[in-house]
């Protein structure tokens, strides 16, 4: 029996990890789930799910929540600090690190430093501060196994060939529900229209990042970290269908691709039973009708954040965690109606070039930093709206 933490259980990742828990109660069980402030639905977890512990991470609920409604027995915490207990508790195997932006920095840290094997979602994790993380998990032998769909594939492909057998990785986007507008469209894009994405169903944040292509630049500077890659190593092609989740070419030219349905609950579970495989709950690949899968080069012009990501991913540095938090501020500007869309990428480049720039930082200075690039992009304005 493994048993996990599920850190940002009311989440898309952790609804769907629960998904995998519950059919495969025989092997998973949940010790311990986490959420920000939905407290009504992780009570309504706990009762499902009896973990042995419950976190909230909004410590200003501790006196305003029911405790009647959660599970007798669950013990109930509160506050960042807890979730990074839960994240190190020694009966813990396995964390799930769900929690949405830099705030799942934190717990994913405390799990590596206690030796647990962590199935990272939160790509934030690697974007701030890939190197840190990284030395954390190879001085406490602990594992770092993606979640994420595209770094999944590339896990899974690599295992057909050796590190230094590898050209490039090439990873694939959905391209966004914006995918064939013009630049003049893109300027009338409304948040509603943003968060309704083609063939991902997942948070808010995230699917702001996949309409501006933000997401795959993140995800270019997680694979540089995860799979210790130079920038100029990775690619990014654009699949609308979702199907392909990446691909690895060697030095022979093979190229090796993992595909399915797009459903978060496979990788997932891989991340969780890795290196065995079992019996999957995610829908099959149905070849009995006919589909397509195609492939187009993606347009810098019109999606400027995935230059960001070839960039940051190439210097490295501070700049990861400068680039996440002025676009974490810029996306909750944009979903108030408080930016345009095209302002998000514009307002993320003028951050990060204003920074004082250094190689190889401390925890310290990327918490000061991620600290300055917030405020910065919460007092931004626009050239063309000063
Ligand atoms: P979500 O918004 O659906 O859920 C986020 C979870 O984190 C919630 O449980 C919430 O309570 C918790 N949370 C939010 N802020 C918090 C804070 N300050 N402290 C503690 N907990 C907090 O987000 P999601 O779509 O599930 O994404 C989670 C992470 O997984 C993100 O880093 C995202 O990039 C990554 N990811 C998601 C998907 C997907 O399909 N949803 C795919 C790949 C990677
Ligand atoms: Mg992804």
């Amino acid at each position: 029996m493994k048993r996990i933490a599920v850190l940002g259980s009311t989440g898309s990742i952790g609804t769907s990890c629960l998904d995998v828990v519950e059919a495969h109660s025989d092997q998973v069980s949940a010790l311990g789930m986490t959420a920000h402030s939905r407290w009504e639905q992780l009570a309504e977890q706990s009762r499902q799910f009896a973990p042995q512990f419950v976190v909230i991470a909004d410590e200003s609920l501790r006196n305003s929540i029911d405790r009647s409604q959660f599970q007798p027995g669950t013990e109930i915490d509160f506050g960042p600090e807890a979730v990074a207990r839960l994240a190190a508790h020694p009966d813990v195997d396995v964390v799930v690190s769900g929690i949405v932006g830099a705030a799942g920095l934190k717990s994913s840290l405390a799990a590596l430093e206690a030796g647990k094997t962590v199935a990272l979602a939160n790509k934030e994790t690697l974007v701030v501060a890939g190197p840190l993380v990284l030395e954390a998990a190879r001085r406490n032998n602990s594992q770092l196994i993606p979640v994420d769909s595209e770094h999944s594939a590339v896990f899974q492909a690599l295992q057909c060939g050796k590190d230094r057998e590898v050209r490039r990785v090439i990873l694939t986007a959905s391209g966004g529900p914006f995918r064939t507008r013009s630049a003049e469209d893109l300027a009338n894009v409304t948040p509603a229209m943003a968060l309704d994405h083609p063939t991902w169903d997942m948070g808010p944040k995230i699917t702001i990042d996949s309409a501006t292509m933000m997401n795959k630049a993140l995800e270019i500077i997680e694979a540089r970290w995860l799979f210790d890659l130079d920038a100029d190593k990775i690619d990014v092609v654009v699949h609308p269908q979702s199907i392909v989740h990446s691909m690895v070419e060697f030095v022979d030219g093979s190229v090796m691709a993992q595909l399915s349905p797009p459903d978060m609950r496979l990788p997932i579970q891989y991340a969780l039973t890795y290196p065995e495989r079992i019996d999957g709950i995610s829908p099959q690949l149905d070849l009995t009708t006919a589909f397509n899968l195609e492939f187009f080069p993606p347009d810098y012009d019109r999606f400027p954040a995935l230059k960001l990501g070839f960039e940051v991913a190439q210097r490295g540095g501070t700049c990861g965690a400068v680039l996440n938090a002025a676009n974490e501020v810029a996306v909750a500007r944009f979903l108030d109606g408080d930016l345009t869309f095209q302002e998000i990428p514009q307002v993320c480049r003028e951050i990060l070039s204003a920074h004082h720039f250094s190689p190889t930082p401390t925890l310290d200075e990327l918490t000061r930093l991620d600290r300055w690039a917030r405020e910065e992009t919460k007092r931004w304005k626009s050239c063309s709206s000063v």
